[in-house]
């Protein structure tokens, strides 16, 4: 069965990569990792949301200083930032202009669709912390203009936008302050303009405000049930609620560390985690509102699921567990496609 996934790294893995051409490697099957275009394919992975994000720049520099300017000791300036946000989308838009019609960046639901029907791959892009924005929001325009479609404006870390979640396991949601004025003015922006906003990075009161301002579904496209997993990332009951109310979606992450109760990163993760967080959403939000967050190329993935290939034993869990077809098409693609619709195209 096909899926569409909430979240991937794919192109900050390419990003990272030390080869002449990742986007290549990617198209042909080679590229090591979670994600190629061969492996895609043998799982009926029919795309998703694929996040541009400037990674950390202490993690760059412990574990690929190449890809720093040799004057850069502290942090990426702007230039940079803006620099690895723009190489990024020109992976994407490359990744589509050479795979022979075969993959296609979406700017609606129909795009979507068209994609399903025809065997070719959905992309949707997606950015993953928001610090390359400036405050008069022009690079917004410039990357909407070039079909970004979907915007976290925070990662773990702090920015303009935010107070980012910074908390070790275990830990509640509420770990510090919530958006900044601009942060609040870019919700406001994205609501006005329909970009879909992921609450997925934010702190709890992050979210809360988000919710207060934007007219949009509440959206976390990678994050788990807090009950199961006390990850500051993973989602209250409240929250859950604000989120089913707005008629929102939670895409769940298959990162072991988001689902294990004890938060570790282990291996031997069985994929019946994957179906109790899915079973608790659903309890929540009821079936139409819940899908798959994968993190490939940016999680921790058991040894059981492995790669995106992995998807089939995921299939094969729910059709153990009972799971109806139509319920199935719904976790594994419909219900994104429905949320998305919600987001982008509300009904006049
Ligand atoms: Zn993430």
């Amino acid at each position: 069965m096909k899926s569409f996934d909430g979240h991937n790294d794919l192109l900050a893995r390419l990003w990272l990569s030390e080869h002449p051409d990742p986007v290549g490697m990617f198209l042909k099957g080679q590229l090591p990792g979670h994600l190629d275009f061969a492996r895609c394919q043998q799982a009926q992975f029919a795309g998703g949301l694929f996040a541009i994000f400037v990674p950390p720049f202490d993690y760059v520099k412990n574990n690929h200083p190449y890809k720093l300017r040799k004057s850069a000791q502290a942090g990426f300036d702007t230039q940079d930032i803006h620099h690895i946000v723009f190489t990024q989308l020109d992976y994407i838009k490359q990744i589509a202009s050479r795979s022979d019609r075969r993959i296609q960046i979406c700017l609606s639901v129909e795009d979507i669709q068209f994609c399903l029907q025809q065997d070719i791959m959905a992309v949707v892009i997606h950015l993953e912390g928001a610090e390359v924005l400036d405050s008069e929001f022009g690079v917004l325009e410039q990357l909407h203009a070039r079909g970004l479609r979907s915007i976290g404006p925070l990662w773990n870390l702090p920015n303009q936008f935010g107070h980012g979640l910074q908390a070790s396991f275990p830990h509640s949601p509420d770990t510090g302050l919530g958006l900044t004025d601009q942060g609040k003015a870019l919700i406001q922006l994205c609501s006005e303009k329909r970009i879909m906003i992921d609450v997925s990075h934010m702190n709890e009161k992050a979210f809360w405000d988000t919710a207060k301002i934007s007219e949009l579904p509440l959206i976390a496209t990678h994050s788990n049930v807090h009950q199961l997993c006390p990850q500051p990332r993973n989602l209250t009951d409240a929250q859950l609620e604000a989120i089913q109310a707005s008629q929102g979606c939670v895409g769940v992450n298959f990162d072991t560390a988001f689902l294990r109760p004890d938060g570790q990163r282990n291996a031997a993760t069985s994929l019946d985690l994957i179906l109790e967080h899915i079973e608790y959403l659903m309890h929540k939000l009821g079936e139409d509102q819940v899908a798959f967050g994968s993190d490939f190329d940016g999680g921790f993935i058991s040894d059981h699921l492995k790669d995106v290939t992995g998807l089939i034993h995921l299939q094969q869990a729910f059709e153990r567990r009972g799971y109806s077809q139509a319920l199935q098409e719904k976790l594994c693609h419909q219900n994104w496609l429905s949320a998305l619709q919600r987001v982008w195209h509300p009904a006049c």
